[in-house]
């Protein structure tokens, strides 16, 4: 006997031979199948990142094998490392070169608090210079924990409003970070 299970179907309006649904709801789960992710990594993590994206985890299942080393083609940030204050400028500038709508994920302890790095030269999370949606605890995380992290950002993506990005709550949050 097989063990796949059929899901049920998603909400909207079912008949025969169609069925109905509100228009972010298509884009949501259209993008949230189609990422883009950019890895910035800059030390232990990114090796996990690479298992990751290795045949055994694949993380191409969830549609997000397209790798971008270019923040103008990337729509999800994945910072993986320990960030020194002298390379933030760099991924903020990453972060300002992606065109919206663009998420992040801080990918272990380092790039969520500075990890064990509490010191002068370490930046204690990057979420002190960018925005940050989701948190990977672990150092390192295991490639399950990055997966989870991902599919939580999936989540995120697939429910988000069209017009947040217009809203004036998020125009607030990355004024707090000074983005225009
Ligand atoms: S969280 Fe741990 S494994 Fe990840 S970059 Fe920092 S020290 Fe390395």
């Amino acid at each position: 006997m097989s063990d796949v299970q059929i899901v049920n179907a998603p909400p909207g309006v079912e008949g025969s031979g169609f069925f109905a649904t509100s228009l972010d709801k298509a884009i949501g789960l259209a993008r949230s199948h189609s990422l883009w992710p950019l890895p910035f990594a800059t030390s232990c993590c990114g090796i996990e990142f690479m298992a990751t994206m290795g045949s055994n985890y694949d993380l191409s299942r969830f549609g997000a094998e397209r790798l971008s080393f270019s923040p103008r083609q990337a729509d999800l940030l994945m910072v993986m490392g320990t960030i020194s204050k002298k390379m933030a400028p760099v991924l903020r500038q990453v972060y300002l070169q992606m065109a919206e709508p663009r998420w992040v994920i801080a990918v272990g302890a380092c790039a969520s608090s500075g990890g064990i790095f509490d010191t002068y030269s370490v930046l204690q999370g990057i979420d002190e210079i960018i925005p940050v949606d989701v948190y990977v605890p672990g150092c390192p995380p295991r490639p399950e924990g990055i997966i989870d992290g991902f599919m939580n950002i999936q989540e995120l993506v697939r429910t988000e409003a069209l017009r947040r990005r217009d809203s004036p709550e998020y125009t607030k949050l990355l004024a707090s970070y000074g983005i225009q």
